[in-house]
């Protein structure tokens, strides 16, 4: 395997494979490094109706699949490996993965995030028995029984919603008075006879023994237990940062990048749900990656001094 790249964009999520797409276009040997399959967070969605021009509705995995295959014919190279490390030495950055090290004169870090815990007593020991962070992997191993959704943003809605179409014993457990999420995915929940909204209302516990069988809910009226067969956490994400270690992020860990999606570290630049942001969808992701990789062509330009002036 080759060592030596132009630009190498660490993260196979959307954000990644349009950076990929855009930095092969630009003539730049470009290698992206992922650990899993081409995808990132879009591989749970089940049917995407909101990217404009993609008449859905289509799986995540489906159009993950052919973004991957677009950005590898324009000649994108592909490693799957996941990189523990990255480091800028002598004005190039060295990138250790598990596979060995390699280099590149620019970065896109594109690692995205990770579904944040209620960090309540049984929520890990039931992780995978009843506890889910991601519906359409698990919804369907509990189809006309109880569900609890948590959270009140676009993913909880979101997934409340898809929830819905298998079982018509839906909670879903927000701890505000009102919805963080969307209007339109809010809406859709609130009219959906099939899910019973509770606001004010925080999970305390959740209890089972080798499955979820029931949860400690605590509302305006106090503590009360409460059967439920699987619990859908969607509270938030917690940014991939850590290799940025030598950027600037916000108090979350979220890298802080420009519109030009430059980071504080000369030649490296943040892409989609790693990148501190106000809206994280789809096509802001395959945007962020699309202007990152132009960017960081322009600067692999600007040190070798051909840039357009
Ligand atoms: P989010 O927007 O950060 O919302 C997290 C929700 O969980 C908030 O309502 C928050 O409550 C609640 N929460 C946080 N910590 C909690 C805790 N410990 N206990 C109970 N509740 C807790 O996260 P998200 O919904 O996962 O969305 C993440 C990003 O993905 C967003 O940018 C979103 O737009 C995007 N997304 C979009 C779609 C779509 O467009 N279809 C679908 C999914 C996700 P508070 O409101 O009180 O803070």
């Amino acid at each position: 395997m080759d060592t030596e790249y132009d630009l190498l964009v660490i993260g196979g999520g959307a954000a990644g494979l349009a950076a990929a797409q855009y930095g092969a276009r630009a003539n730049r040997r470009t290698l992206l490094v992922e650990a899993m399959a081409a995808g990132g967070q879009a591989l749970l969605i089940d049917a995407l109706e909101n990217y404009p021009g993609v008449k859905g509705p289509v799986s995540g995995y489906d159009i993950s699949e052919t973004m991957r295959v677009q950005a590898e014919s324009f000649g994108a190279l592909f490693l799957t490996a996941g990189a523990t490390a990255l480091a800028k030495e002598d004005g190039a950055f060295r990138v250790t993965t598990d596979e060995g090290e390699l280099r590149a004169r620019a970065v896109i870090l594109a690692t995205g995030a990770q579904h944040r815990h209620i960090d309540v007593p049984g929520e890990e020991e039931l992780a995978g028995r009843g506890v889910s962070y991601c519906a359409t992997c698990d919804g369907p191993f509990f189809k006309n029984r109880r569900m609890l959704v948590v959270g009140g943003g676009d993913a909880a809605c979101d997934e409340a919603s898809f929830l819905s179409k298998l079982s018509d014993k839906i909670v879903l457990a927000h701890r505000r008075d009102r919805f963080r999420a969307q209007a339109s995915l809010a809406e859709r929940v609130l009219k959906d006879p099939r899910i019973e909204v509770r606001f004010g209302t925080v999970v305390k516990e959740i209890r089972g023994g080798k499955k979820v069988e029931s949860v400690l809910l605590a509302g305006a009226q106090g503590e009360y237990e409460e059967s439920f067969d699987a619990v859908f956490v969607f509270v938030g994400s917690i940014p991939q940062s850590e290799l940025a270690e030598g950027a600037r992020k916000d108090e979350a860990g979220y890298v802080l990048a420009d519109d030009r999606m430059a980071t504080s570290v000369p030649g490296l630049f943040a892409a989609g749900d790693v990148r501190a942001s106000p809206f994280r969808q789809l096509i802001t992701a395959a945007s962020d990656g699309a202007i990152a990789a132009h960017s960081a062509s322009q600067y692999i330009d600007e040190i070798e001094g051909a840039a357009y002036v």
